[in-house]
């Protein structure tokens, strides 16, 4: 049982103002594996001080020290790694493997490569008579999910510490432990008091404390459209700058002439990684009529080759959800599917054999799906792939852009520069070719309600600055 009774405030673990605290459960038993502190608007002004006061000394600190002391977190973060990683697949639901490589390991390496960034950036330059110089924004705001919790913190914390701007964190109440480990390691690293802070508790206390705190200067959200929108209301008060990392309906295009045999089981993946709770999965596979029969019997056998379990089993490929709410949610929609009329491939509403403890849902597959049903419009966060037949290559990519969403996207041709072709007509932040590898450097982020601004490399970085042009 990992409790934990403290938050951190200007360096130094204190209690909270609040006297609540909130439970954390394994997703495979739902049991409690820990507790937290339920924080309050008092504990987000206190942070919000300490991490205001501290920010004209971190700021202007040598990019060399600050670059050591990111370069640490990285070392610490890999030193932890097997006891984070089983923390997170508890808490997600993702197969403790993969947890050590994605949910540990790429956290691991933006610490790192915002280490390199911090001295390698060009912070001024010249243009005619100005000198154009960056600056950090200043007191950062970071609310975030719980899918790739650690992944996500990073994401925000270590760009923002890089730029020269001070954090207050809060971080997913459903999977909240590896935000103290991070702490932790912050803490023990060296880090000078106020310049991060966590304050744990519930997005419509903690959260919109922060993102409606007149002194915080950004805030930098990722989690769903919903409480997206809210934050960005609440922070338009204030004229705060707004990153938001947001929900998708990301669409896997199947040309005509594109290989079945790589196309699909790579497809599949990519719409169930983490059990489908994936702000980039692609849950949509828009297939030529023609081939529709082909693509549902190997879309059947890839589903079903896909083992639940237990996340800690290592012979698992497919975990739990994260949360019963979550597991109801998606059950929710696969009973919309059925009745909308969406043809059943395989799964269905009953969680799979012998796992009805944990919050199990089939691996689902529908077909047939047309693009105005509740299945190829919302987000589902869950194992469903929906499969949308098209006539014309026109009609697929009018498919795939009839979505609220725009965050990532698939093109599968054995024509390499067709499919770039038309891998530039869909509208969102990524997309990937043929199964382009993942790359933490290239720009994340969205176009239409799937946010605004990007994470991840040089563009994740720039985010936490400000540009000034001084006259000369
Ligand atoms: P939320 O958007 O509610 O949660 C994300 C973060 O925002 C959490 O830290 C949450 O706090 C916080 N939050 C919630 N409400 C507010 C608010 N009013 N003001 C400020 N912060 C707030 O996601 P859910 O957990 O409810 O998931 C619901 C759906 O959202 C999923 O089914 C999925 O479709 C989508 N989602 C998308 C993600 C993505 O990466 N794009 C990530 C997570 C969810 P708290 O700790 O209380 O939850």
């Amino acid at each position: 049982m990992d409790v934990r009774d403290r938050i951190y405030i200007d360096g130094a673990w204190v209690p909270s103002a609040g006297r609540g605290t909130l439970e954390v459960l394994d997703s495979n038993t739902e049991e409690v594996i820990g507790t937290i502190p339920e924080g309050t608007a008092e504990d987000v002004d206190k942070a919000v001080a300490a991490a205001a006061a501290a920010f004209g000394e971190w700021s202007s600190m040598s990019h060399e020290e600050r670059s050591k002391l990111l370069a640490r977190v990285s070392e610490g973060l890999a030193a932890r790694t097997d006891e984070i990683a089983e923390t997170i697949s508890k808490e997600v639901g993702m197969p403790l493997s993969l947890s050590k490589i994605v949910q540990v390991g790429l956290p691991t390496g933006v610490f790192s490569d915002m280490a390199k960034r911090v001295t390698e950036f060009q912070w001024e330059r010249e243009l005619g008579n100005s000198l154009i110089v960056r600056e950090p924004v200043g007191v950062v705001g970071a609310i975030t999910p719980w899918n790739y919790p650690l992944y996500q913190i990073s994401l925000k914390v270590a760009p923002a510490l890089a730029a020269g701007c001070t954090v207050v964190l809060k971080p997913s109440e459903i999977a909240p432990l590896n935000a103290f480990a991070l702490a932790e390691i912050l803490h023990d690293v060296g880090f000078p008091p106020g310049v991060f802070n966590l304050v744990t508790g519930v997005g419509n206390v903690v959260g919109e404390a922060i993102a409606r705190h007149p002194k915080v200067d950004m805030v930098s959200f990722t989690g769903s459209t919903r409480a997206g929108k809210r934050v960005m209301t609440l922070a338009a008060e204030t004229v705060k700058k707004v990153a938001l990392e947001l929900g998708g309906k990301s669409a896997n295009i199947i040309l005509e002439d594109a290989d079945l045999d790589a196309a699909i089981p790579a497809g599949m993946f990519a719409c169930y990684i983490n059990s489908g709770q994936t702000c980039s999965a692609l849950t949509r596979m828009i297939v030529p009529r023609s081939r529709l029969a082909e693509v549902e019997e190997k879309a059947k056998a890839a589903a079903e080759g896909f083992v639940p379990g237990s996340s800690l089993d290592p012979g698992t490929t497919l975990g739990p959800l994260a949360s019963a709410v979550q597991r109801d949610r998606v059950r929710g929609y696969i009973e919309k599917g059925l009745s909308e009329g969406a043809k059943l491939v395989t799964g269905g509403t009953e969680p799979p054999e012998g796992l009805e403890k944990g919050y199990f849902v089939r691996p689902t597959v529908f077909s047939d799906v047309t693009p105005d049903m509740t299945i190829a419009q919302e987000e589902i966060f869950g194992p469903v792939l929906a499969i949308l037949p098209y006539d014309t290559e026109e009609e697929a990519i009018a498919i795939a852009n009839n979505s609220i969403y725009g965050l990532s996207g698939g093109v599968w041709s054995r024509d390499k520069a067709h499919a770039e072709q038309v891998a530039r007509r869909i509208r969102t932040g990524q997309v990937d070719i043929n199964g382009g590898a993942f790359n933490p450097a290239a720009p994340f982020g969205g176009y239409k309600q799937s946010g605004i601004g990007r994470e991840r490399g040089e563009f994740g970085f720039e985010e936490f600055l400000e540009v000034k042009s001084l006259q000369r």
